[in-house]
């Protein structure tokens, strides 16, 4: 493994541990500038296509997702570790239903569904954008809902 500070092409392992979802961890050490960092490395699994709703299929992309759900939590008190978790649990979610193309929906109400819990303006910025809230009127029977609920 390449040493991220110097580019060293050699590092030695320090320490090895496993986590709770079958990944290894491991601590190293460059031999040449003697920084230490982790690497990571956990099984891969497929994630199903995305089919978007004008009907083109594309490959899931946490980073975009991630971005997304970013801009959403803007100057809310989110931060970005909960939201990569988040990201996280959705791609597990996707992967554990084992087909090969699920609806871009099907993502989105799993974003609204973790930001519902998580920070209501954030859910709402989401909502706004990413349910098509397009119209005052529906943004206030939704903020209606949540204030019922
Ligand atoms: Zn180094």
């Amino acid at each position: 493994m390449r040493c991220p500070y110097c580019k060293h092409k050699d590092s030695r392992v320090v320490d090895t541990s496993s986590d709770a979802r079958g990944g290894v961890r491991r601590r190293r050490e460059c031999q040449n500038c003697g920084q230490r960092f982790s690497t990571f490395e956990r099984p891969l699994l497929a994630s199903p296509l995305i089919i978007k709703q004008d009907g083109t299929r594309e490959e899931f992309d946490r980073d975009k997702l991630i971005r997304g759900i970013r801009i959403s939590c803007a100057k809310r008190p989110v931060s970005g570790t909960v939201i990569d978790r988040m990201v996280g649990e959705i791609e597990s979610a996707l992967q554990a239903m084992g087909r090969s193309e699920v609806s871009s929906r099907v993502v989105g109400d799993m974003v609204i569904a973790g930001l519902k819990d998580l920070d209501l303006i954030a859910y709402i910025r989401y909502a706004i954008v990413y349910l098509g809230l397009d119209d005052l009127g529906a943004i206030r029977d939704e903020i209606n809902r949540l204030l019922e609920g």
